[in-house]
């Protein structure tokens, strides 16, 4: 059953019955940084025509090849079945024959969409990170829900505000609620996607704190995902952690699960925002270059350079 669980859980993964066949799917194949992609998609389907989807997929793969350095998967399979309706209504993801994801597609999404859709990024981070186990879904799908944000922001396809505004509206619901078990007891929607994140958030500023800024949580799943293979590969949590942690020299991530594991943790996340220099807004944010961690906050949502 390795993955199958992955996206089986709340919004990332409700397969939706009706209309649900990939009828006289003609493949489109293409390479995106070094990935052969094959896309299985109807191309009468679709009121936009095949062209907008397509363009989707590759966008999409660029975007996770930005920020792991590569793209996670040698080759990759996407299935896109139309619905009736329109927009991205849902993916899932398995790690077997190099990389498979299944696509619920409105026949009448738009090219907007499309453009702003978060629901492929996230399938495709999926395939990063081996594959740890139900009790750790929250750390499948916490670094997916981090990683798109910020894996976006870095590809010029979503904006800091928008991410953040984002992270200061959901991520509380991410927090412990009364009777909380701990990350790996609690299989609560909130703490398994938001809560997870809210552990990726906290590793990622207290990696980059201890680094004096030289390192963050994108260099530790970028060792991660070379080292395992990603998906394809099944590893006990301890061990995707602590090869984390050795690629940026910090123990971190070992430290945050053995705080987070069995206890119910609520960090102050509104100070732990405003030291990053995000203020609310309305109903955005304001950014503040004077915070005293705004610098971590700039470096989180940089493209880097040349770093493995
Ligand atoms: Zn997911």
């Amino acid at each position: 059953m390795k993955s199958a669980f992955l996206a089986s859980i709340a919004f990332c993964a409700v397969l939706a019955l009706a209309g649900g066949t990939a009828r006289a799917a003609s493949p489109r194949q293409f390479t995106v940084a070094g990935t052969n992609v094959r896309l299985d998609i109807d191309a009468a389907a679709f009121h936009t025509g095949p062209d907008p989807i397509v363009a989707w997929a590759k966008r999409s793969a660029e975007i996770v090849a930005g920020y792991y350095g590569m793209f996670p998967t040698r080759d990759l399979h996407i299935q896109v079945v139309p619905q009736a309706g329109d927009g991205v209504r849902s993916g899932k993801t398995w790690g077997h024959n190099g990389g498979f994801i299944r696509l619920q597609v409105g026949r009448d999404v738009t090219d907007t969409q499309l453009q702003n859709d978060w629901v492929l990024v996230h399938e495709m981070t999926h395939l990063a990170l081996p594959e740890v186990g139900e009790d750790h879904a929250w750390l499948s799908e916490g670094l997916a829900v981090y990683v798109e944000g910020v894996a976006r922001v870095q590809a010029g396809n979503r904006t800091q505000p928008d991410v953040w505004s984002e992270e200061i509206r959901s991520m509380p619901r991410g927090l412990p609620e009364p009777g909380d078990r701990g990350l790996d007891h609690t299989h609560t929607w909130g703490r398994t996607y938001w809560g997870g994140a809210m552990f990726c958030l906290l590793a990622d500023v207290d990696i980059r704190r201890r680094t004096q800024n030289r390192f963050g949580l994108q260099d530790a799943v970028r060792a991660i995902t070379r080292a395992s293979g990603g998906l394809a590969s099944e590893w006990p949590i301890e061990r995707v952690l602590k090869t984390g942690d050795a690629a940026v020299g910090t123990t971190v991530l070992e430290e945050l699960y053995d705080q987070m594991r069995d206890a119910a943790v609520t960090p102050d996340l509104m100070a732990l925002w405003r030291k990053l220099g995000v203020e609310p807004d309305g109903s955005s944010v304001r950014l503040s270059d004077d915070a005293p961690l705004a610098g971590i906050r700039q470096s989180i949502m940089r493209a880097p350079v040349s770093k493995s």
